[in-house]
Parts: structure tokens; C-alpha cells; sequence
């Protein structure tokens, strides 16, 4: 086949001697790939006391997973799996533990690593608590950003989050180039969903910055919006950079039109939009806009739940800050001085009292008040409870960008989801904001997010019943991506 071939290729001359070795190289390649594709695959079974599906809530008991090259084959009881199971097999079992589908995280930052400034610098600069952590092109290359970055997905990676969207925040071209250094095998890590820079108003970050430096060092980090042409104009830079998903940070600057153009322009190379809203302002302009999904959501009325459950916007819970995060954080990174660290503390206890008066107020309908008041924990229960009553669309994302004294990114991380059960959320449904459910929000339904057929071989263990103890989640003892095993802390076989 392959001199015929080369004449073609040369019909007035011999091909030069290098080419046609070349050409018949090509072939025995090809069909040495030939032959290899007609080899049975390599299949793995991986056996658990039990498996859950959060999809439908029911547990297999014990279960089993056919796994062939990286994709679920079959899922079904073990001593099924184990007869379908022919040929070539390698079985992994992990005992008793409980099976579930590789976790999502849907809102992370993997190239922030801020570290709360002592408590001088806070009282006396006026660039806000947590400004300069969060503007790091300042101060780091981008080559050691990079190297962090992957050093916190792997970290992730390592406590069972297989697939994270990655927020912003990541210098120019972190995490596009992250993504794909994971999916060459260069490095460890997760899926990543990247979203290049971040689009903002010229609001917040900018009045933090020294005006006559302050472009410079933004554009670093995000994308300006101002005006239709300007936002359509940032989106098709972050598309040339093929990013798989726009962030927008919505705030009261930012117009409908402007974030409609965002929309419109992503939505036409079928990339979703995720819209940073707190406040209810905010909120609603990306409602009004088609937003794909709010992230953080914390002033949203029952109103807007019931319109984002209309219009099909998923809601992104962050519970980050719940619990006394923020004050663990403080103890292992500043030196408190005697006069902070009773005043952390009683605020700590002052705000549980306020807020909880709150909550109550908003449980029984009233209007959540106009306040840049930072949303502590009742007021986080109720809105829990709010957007579980609307039935509108929940998914969650832990938002970290902290060092947390003592944990790893991924335990960090992972330390953010169970709060959401504290908030009221059932223990299932808090496993869907991270599975079935974020799947669906990122648009990846069919490769991730669940323990079935045709989806990526992305599982995690751990020892007990999640169902029963959501903080097993902080606890995963198994990880697999793609069919390869990245952590077994039993040594199952
Ligand atoms: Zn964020």
C-alpha cells in the first residue's frame, strides 16, 4: 500500500529515500495501532461494601464498578459485576467502605493563597481585609503562581475533588494552562473547568489600587467591562484563550446590556456564564440577563429564588465563610493581640445572637435588610432553607483562595461542603450540590458526576455512611480519575 501511495504524493518523480521511509513508517504505525485497538481493554473492577447514587438516593450493598479504559462500564450488585467481568481483570476492593462518584467543586480558586495580613496593616491601609491576597500578579510571577496553583490541585485532587470549575483569579493564562498540562499527564490533578480572567466593573479592586498603577496590575488579573462593545469585546478574549467558562463578578456598576452582551457572546460558542451577586441589586441584574448561574446568591429574596427557578439559573452556594472559619484562620496566621482576640470572639457570639434573631425574621417572610453586613451563619441557615423550599436548581463550591493553617487545599476545601447539612440541607442533597447536581450546572452531565455507564471513572470512598455522617466526606480514604487510582489509604487491592 504504501509505494503506490508515495507515487501519488510524487507523480513526476521517485520519492526522496527519507520521505518514503517516512511513508512506510506511517503505515506499520497504523497498523500497529490497528492491532492494538483489537486487543481486549483493560478492564478494573473496583468491589465496595457500598456504593450510593445520589441521583436516585439508592445504595447498592456491596457493589461493584466495571471499569474499561478511564469509562464506567457497568454498575450494578458485586456478585453481578463479577460475571460480567470476563477476560483480563484487575480487581480493587475497598472493603466496606461506601463508594460515590468523584466530588465537584463548582467555585474555586486555585492560584489564590491569601493570607490574612496582620492586624496593623489591616487597621491602618486602607486596600481592604483581604485586597492584596487577592491581587497576587502585585507582588508573585506568574510562573510561581502557576507552580502553586498546582500544587492546590493536586491537593484537591488527592481529597477526592476529581472535576473544579476554576473561578478567576488565576493571572492571565493559569488556569487554561493548568487545565491542559492535567489532561496532557504533565501534572496531577483534577478536571478543570477554566475561566481565564474574571470580567469586572471598575468598581471594587480598582479603588483598592494606587490610580496611577492600577490598569497595569488589573490587567493581570481580570477583564474590563465598560459598556456592550468592551463586554463582548472581553469575552471573546478569554474565548480565544478557549477557556470553558465565562465568570463575571456582577455589582451595582454592572449594567443589564453590559452583562446581556456577555451572555449573548458566550452563549454563541456554547460556553455557560457564572455570575458573582451577593447583594439583592445584583442579583437581579443577572437574573434580568439569563445568568447560566449565581454564585454566592447570599441576599437573594424568595422572589428572585422563585424567578432563577423559572428561568432554569442554578444557584452556587459558597457557604465559606459558616462556622468560625474565618476565626481559625486568624489564630494560625496573625498574632492576635490581646485586645483583638476577645473582641474576634465575643463579635463571633454577638453576630450568632443578631443573626439569629434574623433568620428568624427572614424564615417568617421579612425582607432581608439593605445591609453590606457580612452574612453570618443564621442568616446562612435560612437561605438554605429558602432556596431547598423554592425547588430552584443548588449546586456548591467551597470558594477557596485561604491558606488555612493546618489543612491542605483539598481538606480545605472539602471542610466547606458538610456546613451546608449544619445550614439544614440534607445529607443527599448536599452530596448532589457536588455531584449530579454541579455536573448539570458546568455542563458536563455526561462525563462526570455520577457512578454510571459512559461517564468517566471518577469514585471516591470513604470508611462510613455519608448519609448519616456528611463530615465522612472529609475523610476520603479512595480516589479515582479516569480509572487511574491517585489515593488508597487502605491499600485495598
Ligand atoms: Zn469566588
Amino acid at each position: 500500500m504504501s509505494e503506490p501511495a508515495a507515487r501519488n504524493f510524487f507523480p513526476n518523480r521517485e520519492a526522496p529515500v527519507g520521505i518514503r521511509t517516512f511513508l512506510v513508517l506511517a503505515v506499520l504505525l497504523f497498523v500497529a495501532g490497528q492491532v492494538a485497538a483489537e486487543v481486549p481493554a483493560s478492564n478494573t473492577l473496583v468491589k465496595a461494601g457500598r456504593l450510593v447514587d445520589p441521583r436516585t438516593g439508592t445504595v447498592i450493598s456491596p457493589a461493584a464498578v466495571l471499569i474499561e479504559n478511564g469509562k464506567i462500564k457497568e454498575v450494578g450488585p458485586a456478585s453481578q459485576m463479577q460475571t460480567h467481568a470476563a477476560g483480563d481483570v484487575k480487581t480493587i476492593d475497598v472493603g466496606s467502605a461506601t463508594l460515590l462518584p468523584g466530588l465537584i467543586d463548582s467555585h474555586t480558586h486555585l492560584f489564590l493563597d491569601i493570607i490574612v495580613p496582620p492586624e496593623l496593616e489591616q487597621q491602618r491601609h486602607s486596600n481592604g481585609l483581604f485586597a492584596p491576597g487577592m491581587l497576587l500578579a502585585v507582588i508573585e510571577s506568574p510562573s510561581k503562581r502557576v507552580l502553586m496553583g498546582a500544587q492546590a490541585a493536586r491537593e484537591d485532587l488527592e481529597s477526592g475533588i476529581t472535576t473544579v470549575r476554576n473561578l478567576g483569579h488565576s493571572g492571565i493564562d493559569g488556569d487554561t494552562e493548568l487545565r491542559d498540562a492535567i489532561n496532557a499527564g504533565r501534572v496531577v490533578g483534577p478536571r478543570i473547568l477554566a475561566s481565564g480572567r474574571k470580567l469586572i466593573t471598575r468598581s471594587d479592586y480598582v479603588q483598592n489600587l494606587n490610580p496611577a498603577l492600577a490598569d497595569a496590575i488589573l490587567e493581570q488579573e481580570f477583564l474590563l467591562i465598560d459598556g456592550t462593545d468592551r463586554a463582548r469585546q472581553a469575552v471573546r478574549q478569554n474565548e480565544f484563550q478557549n477557556v470553558d467558562v465565562i465568570k463575571v463578578a456582577a455589582d451595582e456598576n454592572l449594567t443589564v446590556p453590559e452583562l446581556g452582551a456577555v451572555i449573548e457572546e458566550a452563549h454563541r460558542k456554547h460556553l455557560k456564564v457564572a455570575v458573582h451577586a451577593v447583594d439583592k441589586t445584583s442579583i437581579q441584574t443577572s437574573i434580568d440577563a439569563g445568568a447560566d448561574s449565581i454564585e454566592h446568591g447570599n441576599e437573594a429574596t424568595d422572589a428572585q429564588l422563585k424567578q432563577m427557578h423559572d428561568k432554569g439559573i442554578f444557584f452556587d452556594f459558597t457557604p465559606t465563610s459558616y462556622g468560625d472559619f474565618f476565626t481559625k484562620i486568624f489564630d494560625g496566621t496573625i498574632a492576635m493581640s490581646l485586645k483583638l482576640r476577645p473582641e474576634r470572639r465575643g463579635s463571633d457570639e454577638r453576630t450568632r445572637q443578631r443573626y439569629n434573631d434574623l433568620a428568624q425574621q427572614l424564615l417568617k417572610g421579612a425582607e432581608f435588610p439593605d445591609a453590606s453586613d457580612e452574612s453570618r451563619d443564621r442568616v446562612y441557615d435560612s437561605l438554605v432553607q429558602r432556596v431547598m423550599k423554592s425547588g430552584v436548581k443548588f449546586a456548591a463550591g467551597s470558594d477557596m483562595g485561604w491558606f488555612y493553617p493546618g489543612k491542605t487545599r483539598g481538606e480545605a476545601s472539602i471542610s466547606r461542603f458538610p456546613t451546608l447539612h449544619k445550614a439544614g440541607m440534607p445529607s443527599l442533597d448536599v452530596i448532589r450540590a457536588i455531584t449530579t447536581n454541579a455536573a448539570e450546572m458546568l455542563g458536563w452531565q455526561d462525563k462526570v458526576g455520577a457512578v454510571e455507564p459512559g461517564k468517566f471513572a471518577d469514585l471516591v470512598a470513604v470508611a462510613g455512611d455519608p448519609i448519616a455522617d456528611i463530615t465522612e466526606l472529609e475523610r476520603v480514604r479512595f480516589v479515582m480519575k479516569n480509572g487511574e487510582v491517585i489515593k488508597n489509604e487502605d491499600g485495598a487491592r
